[in-house]
């Protein structure tokens, strides 16, 4: 598949260029700390059930900047309202204080999880800070959940492409993925 082939060569340029649905964006890491690690993806916890997402922390919570992940500058709508949590809260359907990042067909990346602070609302931004690191909804600590969709489906090619996998450092110069937008 044509797309696939773009994607999968990583030429964002050709990629940005071609005018089909979707183009091959570039994740970073969310957190600037060298102990942040990728904790689940395909996978909860790497062999638990069905995850299809990269979750990312560094064992700290409200302390370190929750950054955009895309290089670049993107438009990330905020949906906030959640209290501050380390642990899990219920909130916003388990998503607790979220951005999206909507792109064509369908496609979108979301950052969920953080934390709110002043640096927390709807703006364009290159991998500016979003709020901090938190447990806001679904989590059992503090972490970044980010996911890359097409109408909803969670998809793993934006990581797996890359050779992310449990692990991997999740350092904020890092690339962790190709998502489509
Ligand atoms: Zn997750």
């Amino acid at each position: 598949m044509k797309l696939k082939t773009l994607l999968s060569a990583g030429v964002a340029l050709a990629a940005a260029a071609w005018a089909g649905p979707g183009v091959a964006a570039t994740a970073n890491g969310p957190i600037c700390d060298t102990a942040a690690y990728v904790n689940s993806t395909t996978y909860y916890s790497c062999t638990g059930s069905s995850h299809t997402a990269l979750d990312i922390g560094n064992g700290s919570c409200g302390e370190w900047n929750h950054r955009g992940m895309l290089v670049g500058n993107y438009y990330y709508y905020y949906y906030g309202g959640c209290a501050a949590a380390c642990y899990g809260s219920t909130c916003n359907g388990g998503a607790g204080n979220y951005y999206v990042v909507s792109g064509a067909s369908g496609w979108d990346f979301r950052q969920l999880h953080f934390y709110a602070n002043v640096s927390s609302g709807t703006k364009t931004c290159d991998r500016c800070a979003l709020g901090l690191v938190g447990g806001t909804g679904n989590a059992t600590g503090p972490h970044v959940h980010a996911d890359n969709r097409q109408y909803g489906t969670r998809k793993s090619a934006w990581y797996t492409s890359v050779g992310t996998t449990c692990g991997t450092n999740a350092y904020c110069n890092n690339r962790l993925g190709v998502p489509t937008l």
